[in-house]
C-alpha cells in the first residue's frame, strides 16, 4: 500500500535521522516496522513565524517495495544519419532542442561560438583578471549558454509543472542531483553545472548529433523567403532547411543582422538596475528571525520582493545567497553584473538583481530612431556608463546602499565577492532618472518590508542591464518566424523565455515544431 501524507517537522526534529518515518508511522496509525520507505516528494521551509517548520509532502511505502526507478525513460535514438535540424547556440533552449531532435529521430547539429566549459574557465578567469572580455567566450557565451556559471536556480513560474518535471528528470538524467525533484526552490550550483552540460554534450555525441564550437554563425543566406544555408565564422556556408535560432538575450550581432537584413523584429519590454550585495548573515538573521549564525540545518536564506513605485514594478531578481557577483559582459567597452552560487551556497555574501520595468512603448521616446532596437541601444548606453563610471575596466561602479537613497557619493565601500573590484561612483546621478529614482525609492520600500535590509553594510554595483531580452523576433503559431520559411526563433533571445528552466521548455517546443513535415 501507498500513502501520500503531508508533514510538519521541526527544527529540532529535522536533525533526527528517522523522523519521516516515525512521523508517517504516527499520521497513519501503523507500525514504524511496516513502512518500507518513505519518498519525499517535495519540501519546502516555512520560516515565516519564529518557529521554522519544514514542511514535507511524501509518498509512504508500507509493506510494499518502494521503486528506485524514474517514471521518465527518454527514448534516445541513433540519429547518425538522419535528417538535419540546425541549432544555433548551446544554452539551455539548444541543448533541449537538440536532446528532443534526438528523441523525434532528427540529427541535431549544434553550432556555437563559444567554447566547450572546460576552455571556457581560462576567459572567465580573464575577465576577472585581466578585465579582458573574449567576445565569443564568457559568463553568457559558451557551452551550456549563461546557465552554465550561474546559480542554477530552477524555478519558473509561468509554465505547466508536467513539462517542468521532464526538464528536471532530464537534468538528473545527466547528473544533477535527485534533489531538485522534491525541493521547492531547486537549484544546482555553478560547480556542479558544467558536468551536467557536458553530459548533456555527450549524450548528444553519443546518439548521432554534432556539437561544434568556436562557430560563429554570421549570416542566412535566404532565397524566396526560405532558409537555404547559414554562413559560419564569415566564411564556409552551411546548407540549412531548418534552424532554430537559440542564441540568449546577448547576442546583439545577431539581432544586427537580422534587423538589417529587414527580417522583422520587434521592441520588447525589459527590466534594469543594479544589483544589491548583504552579508549573508543580515539575510539569514531576517529571514530566520535569529541574531547570530543561521542553524546549520538551514540553507543560506533568500528574499523576493516586489514594489510599485510611479507606475512601474520595481523588483528582485535572481537573487543568490551566499553566492558571488560575476562580471556578464559580452564585449570590452561595457560593464554588466549577475550573480552566480555554488551548490552549497555558502560564500559570505547575498545578493540580487534589483531592476525596475522599462516599458519600451513609454519610456524610450528619444530612442525611436533606433526602431525595434530601442530597448537594445538604452541597454547598451547604461552598460558603458557603468564601464566609464567603474574607471574603464571591469572594475564595476558600486555605492553604499544607504548612500545610493540618500544621494550621497561612498566614502568608501564594503567588502564584495565581485572579484574585479568595486569603485565608488554617484550611482544615484549616473543613473538615467527612470531607472534610479525608483529604485531609490524602491529600496526604501524594501527596507520597510524587511527590517534591516536598508543598510550602509550593503552595497549596490552597476549594472544588471541583462534580466531579458529588449527585443523579440517574432514567429507565428507553428513557432517560425512569419517572413522567414524554415527559421525558428526560440529561447530566452527571441523573446519566449526567461531562465534556464523556461528556455530549456521552448527548446523542446521548437524542436517539436522544426520536425513537422519533414
Ligand atoms: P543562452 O543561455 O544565452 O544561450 C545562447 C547561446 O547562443 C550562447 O551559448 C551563445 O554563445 C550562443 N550564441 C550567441 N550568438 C551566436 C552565434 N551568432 N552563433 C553561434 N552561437 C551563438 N537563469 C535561471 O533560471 N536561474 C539562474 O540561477 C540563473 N542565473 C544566471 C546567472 C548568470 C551569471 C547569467 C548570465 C544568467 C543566469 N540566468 C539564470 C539566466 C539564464 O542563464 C538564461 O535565462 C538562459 O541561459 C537562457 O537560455 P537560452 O538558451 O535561451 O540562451
Amino acid at each position: 500500500m501507498v500513502k501520500e501524507l503531508q508533514l510538519r517537522v521541526t527544527l529540532k526534529e529535522e536533525g533526527h535521522h528517522d523522523i519521516l518515518v516515525i512521523k508517517s508511522a504516527q499520521a497513519l496509525g501503523v507500525d514504524k516496522e511496516d513502512i518500507t520507505g518513505v519518498k519525499v516528494l517535495r519540501k519546502s521551509i516555512d520560516a515565516r513565524k519564529a518557529k521554522i517548520i519544514f514542511n514535507y509532502k511524501v509518498a509512504v511505502y508500507i509493506r510494499e517495495v518502494m521503486p528506485k526507478t524514474s517514471e521518465y525513460q527518454f527514448d534516445y535514438k541513433d540519429v547518425s544519419k538522419a535528417k538535419p535540424i540546425h541549432i544555433i547556440g548551446f544554452g539551455p533552449a539548444g541543448m533541449y532542442a537538440a536532446l528532443r531532435c534526438i528523441e523525434l529521430g532528427f540529427k541535431p547539429v549544434v553550432l556555437e561560438r563559444g567554447k566547450n566549459v572546460q576552455d571556457r574557465r581560462r576567459d572567465l578567469r580573464a575577465i576577472n583578471q585581466q578585465h579582458f572580455v573574449n567576445e565569443d567566450s564568457n559568463y553568457c557565451f559558451g557551452e551550456g549558454g549563461a546557465g552554465t556559471y550561474s546559480d542554477g536556480k530552477l524555478y519558473t513560474r509561468s509554465l505547466k509543472r508536467g513539462d517542468v518535471r521532464r526538464i528536471f528528470e532530464n537534468l538528473v538524467y545527466h547528473g544533477a542531483t535527485d534533489q531538485i525533484l522534491v525541493d521547492a526552490h531547486p537549484h544546482i550550483g555553478t560547480n556542479k553545472l558544467p558536468k551536467v552540460v557536458q553530459n548533456i554534450r555527450e549524450t548528444i555525441l553519443k546518439y548521432g548529433g554534432e556539437v561544434h564550437f568556436e562557430t560563429r554563425v554570421t549570416d542566412f543566406i535566404i532565397k524566396n523567403n526560405k532558409i537555404q544555408a547559414i554562413q559560419l565564422n564569415g566564411n564556409d556556408e552551411m546548407p540549412a532547411d531548418r534552424v532554430i535560432l537559440a542564441t540568449g538575450h546577448s547576442a546583439r550581432d545577431i539581432f544586427y543582422l537580422l534587423h538589417e537584413k529587414e527580417i522583422a523584429l520587434e521592441a520588447k519590454s525589459f527590466a534594469m538596475g543594479v544589483r544589491v550585495e548583504h552579508p549573508q548573515h543580515i539575510i539569514d538573521s531576517i529571514q530566520y528571525h535569529c541574531s547570530g549564525e543561521r542553524h546549520e540545518l538551514l540553507p543560506a536564506a533568500s528574499y523576493s520582493l516586489v514594489q510599485q513605485v510611479n507606475d512601474r514594478g520595481v523588483y528582485s531578481f535572481c537573487m543568490c545567497p551566499g553566492g558571488f557577483i560575476v562580471p556578464a559582459a559580452t564585449a570590452n567597452g561595457e560593464v554588466v553584473v549577475n550573480g552566480m552560487s555554488p551548490s552549497k551556497r555558502n560564500n559570505l555574501f547575498a545578493n540580487s538583481g534589483i531592476v525596475v520595468e522599462i516599458d519600451v512603448n513609454r519610456d524610450l521616446p528619444k530612442y525611436e530612431q533606433f526602431g525595434a532596437l530601442k530597448g537594445l541601444e538604452y541597454q547598451k548606453n547604461l552598460e558603458r556608463m557603468a564601464f566609464t563610471a567603474g574607471g574603464r575596466s571591469q572594475v564595476a561602479p558600486a555605492q553604499r546602499l544607504t548612500d545610493f537613497v540618500e544621494g550621497k557619493l561612498s566614502a568608501d565601500l564594503n567588502p564584495t565577492s565581485y572579484q574585479p573590484g568595486l569603485n565608488s561612483a554617484p550611482l544615484h546621478s549616473l543613473m538615467p532618472k527612470l531607472i534610479g529614482s525608483r529604485l531609490r525609492k524602491g529600496f526604501a520600500a524594501f527596507g520597510q518590508k524587511m527590517k534591516g535590509y536598508y543598510t550602509a553594510e550593503a552595497n549596490i554595483v552597476g549594472v544588471e542591464s541583462r534580466t531579458s531580452s529588449p527585443v523579440c523576433i517574432p514567429r507565428n503559431e507553428r513557432l517560425e518566424h512569419p517572413q522567414i520559411q524554415g527559421l525558428f526563433p526560440c529561447g530566452e533571445g527571441g523573446g519566449y523565455a526567461g531562465g534556464i528552466v523556461s528556455a530549456a521548455m521552448d527548446g523542446e517546443r521548437c524542436a517539436e515544431a522544426a520536425i513537422v513535415g519533414l
